[in-house]
């Protein structure tokens, strides 16, 4: 199995004037917490895949850290992009991005088509689906009477979303519209979005099926004739209710209102980082509806990127030390 890629991004302060003091200094791919007079404090230095400082944009963390996952997908390998970090810490704006700067979503629709564009060779079917997991309730977001769905798993189709709508697409434009319909059916008041918002997580699909034309005209036929793909792109629940420390200052602790996901898939990440799959050894998938889903693009051949976004304030190193071992625990 692929290493899980690991990468922290740094958010711009919310409030440049309160936040004058810089807690978190990064140097290449290393983080380390500072006391207000810069000095680094001793134990407090992480170092991952990559460590994204506020002056880098979205695209060149896609191009450095989210695009081989894409084009692993095209070539046929599963695959899962994570935004994992506290609420406010900047996952949205990672994955769905803004008005100024594209997401990783975007990014990772638009190589797709010109990918597509460009071979000759195959033809593409591409399908996507939205959906979010709320309180362990699987939700459609591009069927919004599809509530409560539940996962299913047959020899034929593998581990699939009973129910779940699947749009054929053909261009980028018809993407975003699907997207942006899925976040206005949200049922939520626009009051309370960011409460729920924070604790839901939305995932984005895309199933990228391929044919060798070739092998269609000749009537050939290879193992690679077909290929099938699933690419997630997900956009966690916001983790600060579960980023809690142990003694060791490596493990998770349980608390009362912890959202069991995102303990299961830190469980499920260490596990594969460890190599328990290779090892035969269990892998928690079925402990959670998010680990489920993402079963089949989540260890195996499947590639996986995570990127951890946290926040400069002083108020929230915490929080920001509590995502950057859960990072370490994906390493
Ligand atoms: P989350 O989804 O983790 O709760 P958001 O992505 O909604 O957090 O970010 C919170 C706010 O900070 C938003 O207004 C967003 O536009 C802004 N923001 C987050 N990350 C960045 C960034 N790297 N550059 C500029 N603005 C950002
Ligand atoms: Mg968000």
């Amino acid at each position: 199995m692929e290493k899980i890629g690991v990468a922290v991004r740094l958010r711009p302060p919310s409030n440049a004037d309160l936040t004058k003091a810089n807690y978190w200094k990064v140097v290449d791919n290393t983080i380390s917490l500072c006391s207000p007079l810069g000095t680094p404090v001793s134990g407090q230095a992480f170092t991952f895949d990559y460590v994204f400082g506020t002056e880098v944009g979205t695209r060149a963390i896609y191009d450095l850290h989210a695009r081989g996952v894409i084009s692993s997908a095209l070539h046929g390998f599963n695959g899962t992009i994570f935004a994992y970090g506290q609420t406010s810490s900047g996952k949205t704006y990672t994955m769905r991005g803004s008005k100024t700067e594209l997401g990783l979503i975007g990014l990772s629709v638009h190589d797709v088509f010109k990918h597509i564009q460009k071979m000759k060779v195959r033809e593409y079917l591409i399908r996507v689906s939205y959906m979010e997991i709320y309180n362990e309730d699987i939700n459609d977001l591009l069927a919004p009477q599809n509530r409560k769905l539940q996962v299913h798993e047959n020899l034929e189709k593998g581990i699939f979303v009973a129910g779940l709508r699947e749009e054929i697409v053909s261009s980028p434009s018809q993407v975003f519209e699907l997207l942006e319909f899925g976040e206005a059916h949200r049922h939520v008041g626009q009051t309370n979005m960011n409460i729920y918002s924070s604790r839901s997580h939305t995932i984005f699909r895309m199933v990228i099926e391929s044919k060798d034309k070739n092998e269609l005209l000749t009537g050939a036929c290879s193992s690679d004739a077909v290929r099938v793909s699933v690419l997630n792109l997900v956009d966690l629940a916001g983790s600060e209710r579960v980023a809690k420390t142990g003694a060791g200052g490596v493990r998770l602790k349980e608390g009362t209102h912890i959202n069991k996901s995102l303990m299961t898939l830190g469980n499920v990440i260490k596990k594969l980082s460890d190599g328990a799959a290779r090892q035969g050894g269990h892998i928690p998938y079925r402990d959670s509806k998010l680990t489920r889903i993402l079963q089949p693009a989540l260890g195996g051949n499947a590639k996986t990127a995570i990127i951890c976004t946290i926040a400069p304030d002083e108020i929230h190193i915490d929080e920001t030390r509590g995502t950057l071992l859960f990072a370490s625990r994906a390493k």
